[in-house]
């Protein structure tokens, strides 16, 4: 299926599913069911900027194939009011068990960088652009990274942060949709709907390459100069 398609058939089910929650149980026809239904458009944005909500749908996602590879949906964690975002590519290994994004060794390493700059894991909001790991060894397809970009964008949205931070070449890509190594996009402010997005490496990278983390540190006087701090 046409990956514009299937958003659009994904969004129509999602609204659908939202406006179940919202307490209807049937779509009428006539003038009755015309002003109920622009009750509900009206309503469901809000609900979709709502965390609790959207963790709630996202837990039964069947947007793309990873639903029947995963062992658990990872959502998000922190501040749903936070000021700074976190975005990583895909869960570790060790999140699907612990339901938290970075939980392992790379999320060790991020929270380290976050005390850095005065913060804590609990003061900002981490997650990943892709929800689900699939369970073989490989990297989320472009398709997969569409489907969940989705739920990123109201991700996003809900937590409406002042800045993003978002963490390796894959996470860069499925949010800002450019196809060009982190190496060349960290380093400076992008922007992704009005937000300062600052790309820098990805913590599993720095595991492997420990003299990238000079280059997050800049990364980081940057993001802690634009937020005032
Ligand atoms: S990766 Fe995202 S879009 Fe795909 S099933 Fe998981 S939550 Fe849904």
């Amino acid at each position: 299926m046409d990956t514009s398609l299937a958003e659009v058939l994904g969004d129509a089910r999602q609204y659908l599913e939202f406006l179940k929650d919202i307490g209807c149980t049937s779509i009428g026809g006539g003038e009755k069911g015309r002003k109920i239904a622009e009750q509900w458009h009206d309503e469901a944005p809000a609900l979709q900027q709502n965390i609790p909500l959207l963790q709630k749908h996202i837990s039964n996602c069947r947007r793309c194939r990873l639903a029947d590879e995963r062992e658990a949906v990872v959502f998000g964690q922190g501040d749903p009011e936070a000021g700074l975002m976190f975005i990583g590519p895909f869960p570790e290994a060790e999140d699907p068990d612990t339901r938290i994004p970075y939980s392992g060794e790379a999320g060790a390493l991020l929270t380290r960088i976050i005390e850095a700059i005065g913060q804590s894991r609990g003061s900002v909001y981490i997650c990943h652009a892709v929800k689900c790991r699939p369970t073989s060894d490989r990297l989320p397809d472009r398709f997969e990274a569409g489907a969940c970009r989705h739920w990123l964008k109201r991700q996003i949205r809900a937590v409406c942060p002042q800045v993003i931070c978002v963490l390796g070449g894959f996470a860069t890509q499925a949010l800002l949709k450019i196809d060009e190594p982190v190496s060349r996009l960290r380093g400076r402010f992008h922007e992704y709907e009005g937000i300062s997005v600052m790309p820098t490496y990805e913590p599993a990278y720095l595991l492997v390459n420990p003299a990238a983390k000079r280059a997050v540190w800049e990364d980081m006087k940057k993001i802690m100069a634009i937020m005032g701090d």
